[in-house]
């Protein structure tokens, strides 16, 4: 491949945990890709930092008042563009010369963005799943619109598109995603209460940005994926099923009318699926090592144990509700579990608030983005009251904590 036709990337979330692996698969394909624009919230030395060693022309700053101070304090490199705000990552993402667009900003931000991509006709290589939760509907419209690939990013759904791929939709019976079951999958039961932050932090065999990881805790994170696989792959509630596989080897099963089942392994490295996403056209050479099968090691499976993860259960009566029901469940979850991140409500408090929320918006079938904007909002601010009642109850039944 001529360096003319590497395929002009821009990564929008580049200092988080998925931009670190996307940074070291591009960096291993200097022939193939070609990184032109990185984005974060404020790390404003980080993508400076990246700029430089891969030589970046466009840089944005989500953050308006880091994205001033940058300009003024001259912290990016002299030769790059620098673009501030959220019009600033949709600039990137719609730069004449970009071919696909990563967007790995943690929760529902890079919305806007990813829809600008879409629309300019990029390929959308898609790590926040949350954008898929909020607005998949219309996501997926964008898509259909403008004829652009949507490239999934999350390992199970890298999974189910290679698992699908040459077998006709009527042939699938059901598509299941596998969990590794999150830091406290053989904690006791009755000590979850007393769990911290840097508890749900400790991921057993991935090592990802903290929301995605106290999701991964309480299994949020596979309900809001059984959601995301709904509208990439165009399936009803009752094919989307998820098994605890505590190696996190196998990705995905994708079962056929006829039992028969495909899955797809790798380790369990975030360059596999990252890789497939900007080069989807061919398998190249990765950037981790295969799995070793001349090491012993085995693969279990078990069902999900809804007791342990009541948010699995509501995340799955969520999307059998359909509507702006997920939508309720995203936002109100976004808001638990910054408010458990802050220290400010118990673990077991997360559940509690996006089950109160659910129960307080009213759902409907949405006809346009701006009414889901809209339940986005009013979700956030009765999930928001919820933590701070949690968190008034919390100091006044227990006053040395
Ligand atoms: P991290 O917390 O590690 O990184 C988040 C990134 O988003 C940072 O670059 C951060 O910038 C940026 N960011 C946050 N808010 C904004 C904003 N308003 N505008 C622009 N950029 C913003 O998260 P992860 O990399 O773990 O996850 C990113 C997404 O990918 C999530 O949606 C997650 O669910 C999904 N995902 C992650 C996986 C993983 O292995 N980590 C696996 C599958 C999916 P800054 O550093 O400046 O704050
Ligand atoms: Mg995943």
């Amino acid at each position: 491949m001529s360096l003319r036709s590497r395929r002009r990337v821009v990564l929008l979330g580049a200092t988080g945990s998925i931009g670190e692996s996307a940074l070291r698969v591009i960096a291993a394909h200097p022939d193939k890709l070609e990184l032109i624009g990185i984005a974060s919230r404020s790390n404003a030395s980080r993508l400076a930092a990246i700029a430089s060693s891969h030589r970046v022309r466009h840089v944005a700053i989500a953050d308006e008042a880091a994205a001033k101070l940058a300009a003024e304090e001259g912290s990016v490199p002299r030769d790059t563009i620098l673009h501030a705000g959220e019009r600033g990552l949709i600039e990137l993402a719609t730069l004449p010369e970009a071919d696909v667009v990563l967007v790995a900003v943690v929760g529902t931000a890079g919305l806007a963005p990813a829809l600008a991509a879409l629309a300019a006709g990029k390929d959308l290589a898609l790590a926040s799943k949350e954008i898929l939760v909020l607005a998949g509907k219309f996501v997926m419209e964008a898509a259909r619109r403008s004829g652009a690939r949507l490239l999934p990013v999350d390992s199970e759904h890298a999974a189910v598109a290679q698992c699908l791929s040459g077998h006709p939709r009527n042939d699938v019976a059901r598509v299941i995603l596998t969990a590794s079951g999150g830091a406290f999958r053989d904690f006791p039961l009755e000590k979850l209460s007393q769990v911290t932050r840097a508890d749900a932090l400790r991921h057993p065999n991935w090592s990802m940005g903290p929301k995605i990881t106290v999701d991964s805790a309480t299994l949020a994170n596979k309900g809001l994926e059984l959601i995301e696989a709904q509208w990439l792959f165009g399936l009803k509630p009752g094919q989307c099923a998820a098994v605890i596989h505590s190696q996190s080897i196998v990705h995905c099963l994708v079962e056929f009318v006829d039992g028969v089942m495909l899955a797809q392994l790798s380790p369990p490295s975030m360059t596999f699926p990252i890789q497939r996403a900007l080069l989807p056209d061919s398998a190249t050479r990765g950037v981790d090592h295969a799995l070793d099968l001349m090491k012993q090691f085995s693969l279990d499976f078990k069902p999900v144990d809804e007791s342990r993860y009541p948010l699995y259960r509501l995340a799955r009566k969520t999307m059998e509700a359909g509507g702006v029901t997920p939508a309720i469940f995203n936002a109100s979850n976004e808001v638990a579990v910054e408010a458990f991140l802050d220290g400010r409500i118990d673990f077991l408090a997360i559940s509690d608030v996006v089950d109160h929320t659910l129960q307080n918006v009213p759902s409907f079938e949405p006809t346009d983005l701006p009414s889901v904007l809209a339940i986005d909002a009013e979700a956030r601010s009765i999930a928001a009251e919820r933590c701070r009642r949690s968190a008034g109850s919390r100091i006044t039944s227990s006053p040395s904590r």
